[in-house]
């Protein structure tokens, strides 16, 4: 599974640190380490902790260069 933290939402809150210690960690006060590719085994605990987060910073199986909902792609 493909996992994109916002870093620049990110405010360090560390929820997704404890509930999916294997795929996010945080180094220091406030910096997040995390796995961009974590295990599908862990896909629970991932969603889990994307649910969580306050900001909603973690994004979880994102197609790239999607941020542009479909309806908007009208010609
Ligand atoms: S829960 Fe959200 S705000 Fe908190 S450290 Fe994780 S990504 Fe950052």
């Amino acid at each position: 599974m493909k996992v994109v933290v916002d870093l620049s939402r990110c405010e360090g809150y560390a929820q997704c640190a404890f509930l999916a210690p294997e795929a996010f960690r945080m180094r220091g006060e406030e910096a997040l380490m995390y796995d961009p590719n974590p295990d599908d085994a862990r896909r629970d605990q991932v969603l889990r902790a994307a649910a969580a987060c306050p900001v909603q910073a973690i994004l979880v199986d994102q197609p790239e260069g999607r941020n542009v909902p479909a309806e908007a792609s009208t010609s």
